[in-house]
């Protein structure tokens, strides 16, 4: 049985002052049934981290740079991030569009992330244009592939499947189709690292998740969290995906 995930992706949204108050107030949720993540912006990790202490939930960084330490002006590392958080999204497809992130980029971060002992949440997904030509199951092959070459699976690690045409348009993947790429995931996990390891690896859908869609997404068989950017950004809608989680 894999434990679900709420996970929060605030993007360049809030506050420290914001983070650190919206943070405490989705902690009055805390639940042993579903993991909590919450993902702020690089300057709120801190206060997140504090505003969270003594509960479940757990706190991760929206990215990382691969190198540990250097001339890299306007990057932080993981080995800077894991001080205050357990988690990295890698290979994001803001990240991949708007600052244009490779395969090979991102797989040097999934093993900057491991080297440095945080979990990586592998950011997968097609463009509109990807899925209209039918080359959706190629391209999340390809980018796992890629993401994960030499990845060693003692690590956790956690997949996100995010359609590009359902981040932030309102339009979500339906059921059937979220669940036809996650089974094609897991397929690919099971041939790359075995049965044990793609059964117990958790794959969230993300694309325009809200409480009145998580329900039917979390009812598939592969589908086992949500990675949420808009719909977390307030408490109230955060603690109701929350609370629809824990009733699966
Ligand atoms: C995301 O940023 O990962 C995301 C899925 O955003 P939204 O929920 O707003 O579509």
């Amino acid at each position: 049985m894999r434990r679900p995930i709420i996970a929060g992706n605030w993007k360049m949204n809030k506050t420290i002052a914001e983070s650190k108050r919206d943070a405490k107030a989705v902690s009055a949720c805390a639940s042993k049934d579903v993991d909590i993540i919450i993902f702020p912006q690089f300057m709120a990790l801190a206060a997140v981290k504090e505003a969270i202490s003594g509960t479940a939930i757990k706190v991760g960084a929206q990215d990382i740079w691969h190198e540990d330490a250097g001339a890299f002006t306007g990057e932080i590392s993981a080995s800077m991030v894991k001080e205050t958080s357990q988690y990295s999204l890698v290979g994001h497809s803001e990240r991949r569009q708007l600052f244009g992130e490779t395969d090979a980029i991102v797989n040097l971060k999934v093993k900057a992330c491991t080297r440095n002992s945080l979990t990586p949440v592998l950011c997968v997904g097609e463009t509109l244009e990807e899925r209209e030509k039918e080359k959706t199951l190629k391209v999340v092959t390809r980018q796992l592939k890629s993401g994960l070459d030499g990845f060693d699976p003692a690590h956790e690690l956690i997949i996100a499947y995010e359609p590009v045409w359902a981040i932030g348009t309102g339009k979500t993947a339906s059921s059937a189709q979220a669940q036809e790429v996650h089974a094609a995931i897991r397929r690919i996990l099971l041939g790359l690292f075995g049965e044990k390891f793609s059964q117990s690896t958790r794959i969230l859908y993300g694309g325009s998740v809200k409480p009145d869609n998580i329900a039917e997404l979390l009812s598939k068989e592969d589908i086992d969290g949500g990675l949420v950017g808009g719909a977390s950004l307030s408490p109230d809608s955060f603690i109701a995906l929350i609370k629809h989680c824990r009733e699966i």
